[in-house]
């Protein structure tokens, strides 16, 4: 838990989310301003700032994570026919919240490249 970190409090449930999965190592809720009709944001409960934050000791929940993206685009009829999976870094990449965390992105065709 670091102070004042938005999604360390949705973790927690200090701050209402809309909850779509929980377990021990992750939590996963849908965005509040959503760029597609499926929008759910997956985060580790530990606090780490960002990809470029984490350590070997991340390396178990890192691909934990991956599995319950995969595991919860098939709840999703919408998503059927494939779906995005990312994670800003850093002000480049267009992070806004400093604790790591993936967009599951779907229902719609995305581009390429991102913009
Ligand atoms: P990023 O820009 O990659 O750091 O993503 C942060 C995401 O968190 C954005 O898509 C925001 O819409 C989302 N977000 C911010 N505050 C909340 C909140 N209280 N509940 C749900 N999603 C949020
Ligand atoms: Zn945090």
């Amino acid at each position: 838990m670091s102070e004042n970190c938005l999604f360390c409090k949705i973790a927690k449930g200090e701050i209402p989310s809309h909850k779509v999965y929980e377990d021990d190592l992750v939590f996963a809720f849908k965005d509040i301003n959503p760029q597609a009709p499926v929008h759910v944001v997956i985060i580790p409960k530990k606090h780490v700032a960002s990809l470029g934050d984490v350590s070997e000791q991340d390396k178990e929940v890192l691909g934990h994570v991956q599995f319950v993206a995969a595991k919860l685009a098939k709840t999703f009829p919408e998503l059927k026919n494939g779906y995005r999976l990312i994670s800003n870094c850093g002000s480049d990449g267009g992070q806004t919240v400093h604790h790591l965390h993936y967009h599951l992105l779907g229902g719609r065709v995305f581009g390429w490249p991102p913009g």
